[in-house]
C-alpha cells in the first residue's frame, strides 16, 4: 500500500521508513507534487494533525498520515503546545523559544510537563488517530548537544538526563514520537 507522510521534512520521512513495515511505500508530499505550505490553524495538537492529513485526502484523494507535537507544560496552562515551535513569536529559533519557557517558569515551583504527538492517518477516508506522550520535567538550564527543539530543558520520567544527552534509540524507545509511530506500525501491520 501507498501512503503519503503529510511532510515536507526528509529527515522525518526517513525516520519513519525505517520504523513502518516495509510492505509500505511511504512517500512525502514532494513525491505528489503537493510543495505549498499546509496552514496549520489548530487549537489542538490533535487538531492540527488531522487538518494536514485532511488536507491530503481532499486535495489528492491519497491514502495519507501526518504527524504533529506540542510540549505541554503544566503550570503554564499546558503552553507552548501548539506553538510550541514559534512560541517567542516573530524571532521564534530554538534558543529564543528555550529562552521564554525559562523565564515563564521563572518563578514556578512545578515544572512538570510533557511532550505529546498526534498521528492522523486516513485511509479510504476513514480518519485513525495514534497518541504518544512522555511525561517529565523542564529543567532550570538547557544541558546537553544533542537532539533538537526543547530537548536539552526536558528530562523524561525515571530519567536523569535531559533527552538532547540521550542517543537517537535511547529517545526514540521511549518518546512521544516514538510511542505514537509504534501505535501506528501495529495498527498498519
Ligand atoms: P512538529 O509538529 O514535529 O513540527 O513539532 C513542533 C515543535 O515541537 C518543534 O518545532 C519543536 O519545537 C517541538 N518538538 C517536537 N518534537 C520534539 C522533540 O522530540 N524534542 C524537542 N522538541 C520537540
Amino acid at each position: 500500500m501507498k501512503l503519503v507522510f503529510a511532510t515536507h521534512n526528509m529527515n522525518k520521512l526517513a525516520e519513519i521508513k525505517a520504523i513502518l513495515p516495509p510492505h509500505l511505500e511511504i512517500v512525502s508530499l514532494s513525491d505528489i507534487g503537493c510543495d505549498e505550505p499546509i496552514e496549520e490553524w489548530g487549537d489542538t495538537i490533535a487538531q492540527n494533525a488531522v487538518i494536514k492529513a485532511q488536507y491530503v485526502w481532499d486535495r489528492y484523494h491519497l491514502n495519507c498520515f501526518s504527524d504533529d507535537t506540542g510540549l505541554e507544560v503544566k503550570a503554564l496552562n499546558n503552553a507552548p503546545g501548539v506553538y510550541s515551535a514559534r512560541y517567542a513569536g516573530e524571532d521564534n529559533n530554538t534558543q529564543n523559544n528555550i529562552a521564554k519557557l525559562l523565564h515563564e517558569l521563572k518563578d514556578k515551583d512545578q515544572r512538570t510537563a510533557r511532550f505529546k504527538t498526534v498521528i492522523a492517518l486516513i485511509i479510504n477516508g476513514e480518519l485513525t488517530q495514534f497518541e504518544g506522550i512522555v511525561n517529565g520535567e523542564i529543567t532550570e538550564e538547557p544541558v546537553g548537544g544533542g537532539g533538537f527543539g526543547y530537548d536539552p530543558v526536558f528530562i523524561a520520567d525515571g530519567f536523569d538526563r535531559t533527552f538532547a544527552l540521550l542517543s537517537p534509540s535511547e529517545k526514540n524507545n521511549i518518546s512521544h514520537r516514538g510511542i505514537a509511530f509504534q501505535k501506528l506500525a501495529i495498527f498498519l501491520k
